[in-house]
């Protein structure tokens, strides 16, 4: 493995991939690069995994599943899964630097993707080795006479992981450590653009933990078909995914001949209803920071703000004034709180998208181009449209970019149906003094989580799923921990 250090800090990440306990190049010896999006530098490479390469994985995980004690031994589960978050806690600032280098995160607001997935997998262990995996349900009358119940609640076998590009390491361990606690086997697909907090990932369980070959396989590649051929291989039970709506569909299509289990965590176009007797000052700032931050590469992200037409000049200038003087540059400097969006496709879907707004009559308020400063780097401007039309594109497509839309409403009828007028169904906001006036709007709308007053939903202990066409399932809390068990009930003699 070779590292890379340059006066900005980029650092090459772990070339090889994880199958059957070995860390390996793929056949052919081919590489993909990996760019760092705040210098459009080549950073370094990592191996094209093809689809063979995910059918031994694939092959490894089901006898890891079928073969060994590791679904049955919850005590050696706990001692491996204990190991691995002390082995993050040591690679914390290597993976710091490799999560800046492949995403271009700004390194002030890197803790809720290094410091917080690394607690999560101390939580997940804890949660696992706590959780009552049999329950007495009581006796039963039945025909043939009384009957007991147990419910026992195992793991689901081989689990695929497919994670995205925004929050990597996040999710390559939201997405894997509760699978793995549960007895489970995994193969991980990391994102092609951000390879390397997989394979990273995948270095530190290989030289740093006593997980037994095959139980965690990560297969790089930059190829969709690696993705496609997990999702669709007849020995994976379940698929745990985590990126657009559109591939959702495709994974939930493969998976339909052998009727796989399936967890979608999808797109979102979050709406934020801002009420009639909030505090601007307060909300309004913030909804213009959380739009910024990570480039609005989030899928929670509420970027249809709803302002009250009785209020609605106050609130464009407060969103104005924050968006305009937001920091936005180098990644690497403390204080910059946007960096680049990933990649100059990523920013020219996001230039597009604004373009559309402006031509079906939105207004531009301020930003909608390249800042003049930073021509190096996929950096757009913070970007506010107003007026915009909650039926056009830029108001029902996501944009993950640094973007908010604008649109007036006149009675709180209006708004919810404004912010439901949506196929996706993810998350929500409103703004209001009275709590409970705020919480009866949260209430009818159709998101599977809102935030009130800036009180985020967002939690290890509280799941998190959409509804509508944003996901299936959820993560976090108990109920993301029983994504990843089968409940078996067992009828017996009382
Ligand atoms: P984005 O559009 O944000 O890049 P995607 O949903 O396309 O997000 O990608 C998220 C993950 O899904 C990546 O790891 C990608 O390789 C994977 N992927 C893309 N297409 C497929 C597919 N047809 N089947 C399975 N996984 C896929």
């Amino acid at each position: 493995m070779t590292e890379v250090q340059t006066e900005t800090g980029v650092l090459a990440g772990e070339e090889r991939m994880l199958i059957a306990g070995e860390l390996q190049f793929t056949s052919s010896g081919a590489k993909f690069d990996v760019v760092h999006p705040a210098s459009e530098e080549v950073a370094g490479q990592a191996t094209d995994g093809t689809v063979e390469d995910m059918a031994r994985a694939v092959g490894a995980a089901r006898r890891a599943f079928d073969e060994s004690d590791w679904s049955r031994d919850l005590e050696f589960r706990y001692h491996c899964l204990t190991q691995l978050h002390e082995a993050l806690e040591r690679n914390k600032e290597r993976l710091r630097r490799i999560l800046i280098t492949e995403v271009g995160c700004p390194v002030s607001v890197t803790a809720s993707q290094i410091e917080s997935p690394i607690e999560e997998v101390k939580h997940w262990t804890e949660h696992g080795k706590n959780f009552t995996y049999l329950v007495d349900n009581g006796v039963h009358e039945t025909p043939l006479g009384p009957a007991r119940r147990k419910i026992h609640y195992e793991p689901v076998g081989v689990v695929g992981a497919i994670t995205p590009w925004n929050v990597p390491l996040y999710l390559n361990i939201a997405e894997t450590v509760p699978a793995l606690m549960a007895g489970n086997t995994v193969v991980l697909k990391p994102a092609q653009l951000t390879p390397w907090s997989g394979s990273e990932y995948g270095r530190i369980v290989a030289e740093e933990t006593d997980i037994p070959a095959g139980v965690f396989n990560v297969v790089v590649s930059n190829a969709n078909e690696v993705g496609a051929a997990l999702s669709a291989d007849p020995r994976v039970d379940m698929i745990t995914f985590t990126g657009s709506t559109a591939t959702g569909r495709a994974i939930l299509a493969a998976g339909a001949p052998t009727v796989k289990k399936t967890l979608l965590e999808l797109g979102g176009k979050s709406a934020h209803i801002v009420l009639d007797d909030a505090d601007f000052n307060a909300a309004l700032p913030l909804a213009a920071m959380m739009a910024c931050v990570m480039s609005g590469q989030s899928c929670i992200l509420p970027s249809r703000i709803l302002l009250p037409r009785s209020r609605y000049d106050e609130g464009i200038q407060i969103l104005k004034t924050t968006m305009e003087g937001f920091p936005v540059g180098d990644p690497w400097t403390p204080g910059n709180m946007q960096g680049p969006q990933i990649s100059e496709t990523q920013r020219e879907k996001v230039l597009g998208l604004i373009k559309s707004g402006i031509d079906s009559g939105a207004r531009l308020v301020t930003g909608g181009g390249i800042p003049e400063n930073l021509p190096t780097g996929y950096y757009t401007q913070p970007t506010l449209l107003a007026d915009v039309d909650p039926n056009s594109q830029v108001a029902q497509e996501e944009i993950f970019g640094p973007v908010l839309t604008v649109t007036p409403y006149d009675t709180d009828d209006e708004a919810i149906a404004i912010a439901n007028n949506s196929i996706y169904g993810l998350s929500g906001e409103v703004s209001s003094a009275d709590v409970d006036r705020a919480f009866g709007v949260a209430c009818r709308m159709r998101t599977g989580n809102v935030t009130i007053n800036g009180k985020s939903h967002f939690g290890i202990n509280s799941p998190f799923g959409g509804t509508k066409q944003s996901g299936l399932g959820y993560r976090n809390g108990e109920e993301g921990y029983k994504e990843y068990l089968e409940a078996k009930t067992i009828g017996m003699p009382d």
